[in-house]
Order: C-alpha cells, then sequence, then structure tokens
C-alpha cells in the first residue's frame, strides 16, 4: 500500500468543492483564478531546532509554520509535535484550517506547524528547550495581527507558555532596539499571538475541552436532521485531549460509548465505558488494555481488547475517528458499519473512502465542521486578551453552542441545496467565504 499524501487528499476535496460552486448560481467572480491561489499556501517557514539534549549531545530537529491563506483574517492554526509530521502534511492541515474557519465563520485564515519529533522520546527539559527553539524561531512570522498559533497533537497550554515567553523575550528586545519598553497594556496585547494557553497565562475558560464539546454540538445538530433518535451508542479511535474529550461529552449526552483506543490499541465494554475512570486507569497502567471501566468500577470481565482498525468496523451508531489522518480509506470503508462517522481528527478519512460511504449511505460529518469547537474558542480567547477580558464557562460555551449550531445549519443547507454529501457542502460554504473576502 503506498502513503497517503493529505495534501493531495485536501486538494481533491477542494476540486469537488469548486465543481460544485461553478455549477451553482451563485454570483462570484474569478473563481478560477482565486481557486488556483488557494492550492498553494501562502508562505512556507522551514526551521532548523539545535537542542543540548540531556546526555549533553546535540540534536537538530526541523519544524515547519505554513501560512495558507490570510483572506478572512491572520493566519490560525496549532502546532503539531510527531514523529510523521511532514511539510505535506502541515501544508494540508493549514489548508483545512482555512476553511475550517470560513465554517465557523470566524474572522481568521488558515495555518498549522509542526515539528518532527516523537515527545514520548523526550525528558520534559528537552520538551521545554526545543519548543522555546521552535518559538523563537517562527516568532518573527507570527503576531496577533498576522499568525496565531495553538495546541494540536501533542501539544498543550504549558507548551503554548513557553512559545509566548520566548516570542515576549524577541519583542521586548525589538522594541529595545527602537528605545522602547512595552507596556503592561503592549505585552498583554502579544500574548494573544497564542492561543490554547493555561488560564493563568492569559487562556480561555472552556478552550481545553472546546473541541470535544463542539463536536457534541455539531452532531446534535445533525442527528436531528437526520432523524437519528433513541439510545445510540459510539466507538470513538484516538484517546488524546479531542477524543477523551469527546467521548464523556457524548457519555454526558446519554450515548453509550462502548469503545475507544489509543494508539497502542483499544477496548471494547459493552456496557459502555465511564471515560473519566477509564482515563485515570490508562494513566496509571499507561495503557488501555484492561480498563473496562463501566459505572463506577473497572473490572477486567466487563470489557475485552480490541485494535485501532477492528474499533472502526464495529456495528456501532455514531463511528467517531479522533486520533490522525487516513484512518478510513479504500481498504476498510467499505467495513463501516456505523450510521454516521463525525470526523474529530482532521483529515482522517480519504477521498476514496469518502466515496464508498457515500455510497453506503453512511454520511460522514466532516472535521471542518465537527471539529471546529476548538479554533472556535480560541478565536475567544484571542478576542479576550485583545479586550482585556476573561468570561466565565457558561458564557463560552452559550456562545460555542451558538456557532456550532449556526454551522451546521450552514452545512446542512448547502447539502440540500447543492444535493451533495455533507463535506463537499461544508468546503463550498467555506470556499464561497473565502472567495468573496479575496480580492
Ligand atoms: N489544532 C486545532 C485544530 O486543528 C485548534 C487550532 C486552533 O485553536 O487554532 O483545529
Amino acid at each position: 500500500m503506498t502513503a497517503i499524501n493529505p495534501f493531495e487528499s485536501a486538494m481533491k476535496q477542494l476540486e469537488k468543492a469548486h465543481t460544485v460552486l461553478k455549477a451553482s448560481k451563485k454570483k462570484l467572480t474569478n473563481i478560477d483564478r482565486k481557486v488556483a491561489v488557494l492550492r498553494v499556501p501562502q508562505r512556507q517557514v522551514n526551521v532548523t531546532i539545535p537542542v543540548v539534549m540531556d546526555d549533553g549531545t546535540q540534536k537538530i530537529f526541523e519544524g515547519y509554520r505554513v501560512q495558507f491563506n490570510n483572506a478572512r483574517g491572520p493566519y490560525k492554526g496549532g502546532i503539531r509535535y510527531h514523529h510523521n509530521v511532514s511539510l505535506d502534511e502541515v501544508k494540508a492541515l493549514s489548508f483545512w484550517m482555512a476553511m475550517k474557519c470560513a465554517v465557523a465563520d470566524l474572522p481568521l485564515g488558515g495555518g498549522k506547524g509542526g515539528i518532527i519529533l516523537d515527545p514520548k522520546m523526550l525528558s520534559q527539559g528537552e520538551l521545554e528547550r526545543v519548543s522555546r527553539g521552535y518559538g523563537n524561531a517562527i516568532a518573527d512570522f507570527i503576531g496577533p495581527d498576522l499568525d496565531v498559533p495553538a495546541p494540536d497533537v501533542n501539544t498543550n497550554g504549558v507548551i503554548m507558555g513557553w512559545m509566548v515567553d520566548e516570542f515576549l523575550k524577541v519583542q521586548r528586545k525589538k522594541a529595545k532596539a527602537f528605545g522602547v519598553t512595552l507596556s503592561k497594556k503592549d505585552e498583554r496585547k502579544l500574548t494573544s499571538t497564542f492561543t490554547g494557553k493555561a488560564i493563568k497565562d492569559g487562556g480561555s475558560e472552556g478552550r481545553e475541552e472546546a473541541t470535544g464539546l463542539g463536536g457534541l454540538f455539531v452532531l446534535q445538530a445533525i442527528l436531528k436532521r437526520l432523524k437519528l433518535k433513541g439510545t445510540l451508542t459510539a466507538a470513538v479511535q484516538g484517546f488524546g485531549n479531542v477524543g477523551y474529550n469527546v467521548a464523556k461529552f457524548l457519555d454526558e449526552a446519554g450515548i453509550r460509548v462502548v469503545a475507544v483506543s489509543d494508539s497502542k490499541g483499544g477496548i471494547y465494554v459493552a456496557e459502555g465505558i465511564n471515560p473519566a475512570l477509564t482515563l485515570e486507569c490508562k494513566k496509571k497502567n499507561g495503557y488501555l488494555a484492561g480498563c473496562y471501566c463501566s459505572g463506577s468500577v473497572c473490572d477486567l470481565k466487563k470489557g475485552k481488547q480490541v485494535t485501532n482498525e477492528s474499533l472502526l468496523e464495529l456495528p456501532v451508531d455514531i463511528l467517531v475517528p479522533a486520533a490522525l489522518e487516513n484512518a478510513l480509506t479504500r481498504e476498510n470503508a467499505a467495513k463501516v458499519k456505523a450510521k454516521v462517522v463525525l470526523e474529530m481528527a482532521n483529515g482522517p478519512t480519504t477521498p476514496e473512502a469518502d466515496t464508498i460511504l457515500y455510497k453506503k449511505g453512511i454520511p460522514v460529518i466532516p472535521d471542518i465542521l465537527s471539529n471546529s469547537g476548538g479554533v472556535t474558542v480560541s478565536a475567544f480567547e484571542w478576542e479576550q486578551n485583545r479586550k482585556g477580558q476573561h468570561w466565565t464557562k457558561t458564557q463560552v460555551n452559550q456562545k460555542l453552542a451558538k456557532k456550532m449550531a449556526d454551522a451546521a445549519g450552514a452545512v446542512w443547507d448547502a447539502s440540500v441545496t447543492h444535493k451533495t454529501d455533507l463535506r463537499t457542502a461544508a468546503f463550498v460554504v467555506a470556499l464561497e467565504r473565502i472567495l468573496t473576502a479575496m480580492k
């Protein structure tokens, strides 16, 4: 099997939406010329980060920041740490960010960053040094009105804190060269360059769980339109920040989460897992196997082990790929038994798998809609920092609920108008908004 290039997949998705939009009666000028601009990133930054390791040797890490499009506002998107990070992956992810921010109707464009590394192989000190090195290396290319990074796979608020710190050091030095000292207010505005920060560093309430909660809101909006009711079951691939939180919110909403997995494999518990207990057990053991936690107990007799591959083929109502790209491909899409797929990872379904699922009548709620809750609360954080405000969790979640309901409604309506699948509909909604903003 040849490796699937996520950027090629992203461009196929764009092409499909482009064709639908052109065939529609929408009054847009210079569509072809503008779409051609959307096939290439506006800027790609390639950085190298020399790090002294704990044993005294030096290692040089490679990283990227891709700024795809800023027609609707500053570039926006996370920074990923993974051993499989590549330029084409970061390009795809940054393109999807531009589409995602447009679907959620945020005044932001799309960007993404990544470093090729396996965080499990680094000590806390090494992780801090590489993160600070990256923050310093991209400092000239980011800013509150230019490019606003955030966490992604294997990064979090602590890492954002190190990067903000490095970024501020560079800005203070620049100001000093002009004989200026930055005021507290200047520095506060500059911290809005990063979102997904810890609350003590200016982060927003609700940001950590926003992607998961947003996913639930989108799912509820689509289930209502699909008229899918009753007691539903779900399987979640991925148990990181997004996978865990979506499992937690599905469970709280009365959806029985019967299977979850992480990179090492997964578990199946017919009664439905208790996400919080399962996470606790996983932290203690280091893996999910044996963490058959349901109700208020973990019991070895209650469940069984499943592989990541077989989890995707379980007879559940809702399948939630919440790990990495290319989980559903032409090899396994025909074996999916779920009634609906909720994409919480970025790019988990290849275009070939999309076609197979569509023919099988399985709606796929696309990533750029279902996981847009994270960047939506990032946009709230950015706004709060700029205005010097701190909203309550209730305020944040109410605003998030409204944004997600509006986005899901717009995508559903576009799928009806253009008689197309939800992904193409989401791309059409995003494309129309981006093309309108482009000169
Ligand atoms: N990494 C998240 C995503 O892929 C969030 C990005 C952000 O908050 O800027 O949507």
